[in-house]
């Protein structure tokens, strides 16, 4: 479960990117987040994550109220909600395999558990057969889909995504969606932000549309709402 309770963020220029946000995200759901660029949607999951930190407001997630989370703690925090970027924020120097086990050896796992743990995953997202291939070696959508399997090999209870499809060509993108319903439906809660009209309108979920810091609309199987 995912709350955040009169969640206001001013950055240090003086931009204020969530102006009082009320949100409640059940265990289990999937999650769209729309609106216009600028609107503040990474912003509001930004601070799901710790990435930023609301200047007042609480967001508590699991029951963590992540406002009194110390700077020590986040590293915690992160290993239970996974995250997956645009750019898919792989390490170059690392191979498929490396690239995913890396958030376990973090932990100190044993090594049999992280090979078990990193190939289920693997398979999970279809790239098997491309372990040892490194990151400049695979299609965008191949790249997307081993920061996918990174974000989940900890079995975060929240996944949470900022446009993991802006960079893929439709079709790609479809696949990554595929990936994406077959987590949740496991009952991982996703929330992804998206300026995909086509997948929005197509996969209905909730959505929940920002506009000026402010949640503007939050209705089930609702549309993706705008023209572009
Ligand atoms: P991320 O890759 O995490 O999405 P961002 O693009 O949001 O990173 O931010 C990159 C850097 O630029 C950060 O240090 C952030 O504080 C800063 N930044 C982002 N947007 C703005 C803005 N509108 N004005 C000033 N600084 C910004
Ligand atoms: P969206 O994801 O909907 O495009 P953002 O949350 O990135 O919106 O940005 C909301 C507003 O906050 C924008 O005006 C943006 O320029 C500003 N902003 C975002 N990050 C920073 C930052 N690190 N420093 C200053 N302003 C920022």
């Amino acid at each position: 479960m995912i709350v955040m309770e009169d969640v206001y963020k001013k950055y240090s220029n003086g931009v204020v990117a969530s102006n009082g946000i009320n949100v409640e995200i059940p265990t289990g759901e999937f999650v769209y987040v729309v609106g216009p660029s600028g609107a503040g949607k990474s912003t509001f999951i930004k601070m799901m994550y710790c990435e930023e930190r609301p200047t007042k407001g609480n967001v508590i997630i699991d029951g963590v109220n992540l406002s009194k989370l110390k700077k020590r703690e986040i590293p915690l925090l992160r290993r239970k909600i996974g995250v997956v970027f645009q750019d898919f924020k792989l390490l170059p120097k690392l191979n498929v395999f490396e690239n995913v086990a890396f958030a376990l050896e973090v932990i100190e796992e044993s090594p049999s558990q992280i090979r078990k743990k990193v190939n289920e995953v693997l398979q999970l997202v279809g790239l098997t057969a491309k372990a040892r291939m490194f990151p400049h070696e695979l299609s965008g959508g191949e790249q997307q889909r081993v920061s996918i399997a990174r974000s989940i090999v900890n079995m975060p209870k929240v996944v949470i995504a900022d446009e993991p499809t802006g960079n893929l060509d439709p079709e790609t993108s479809w696949e990554i969606m595929n990936i994406f319903e077959r987590i949740n439906k496991r009952g991982t809660t996703i929330v992804m932000a998206t300026h995909n009209k086509e997948i929005v309108n197509t996969i209905r979920h909730r959505v929940i549309a920002i506009e000026g810091g402010l949640i503007t609309k939050d209705e089930y199987g609702g549309d993706y709402g705008y023209e572009a």
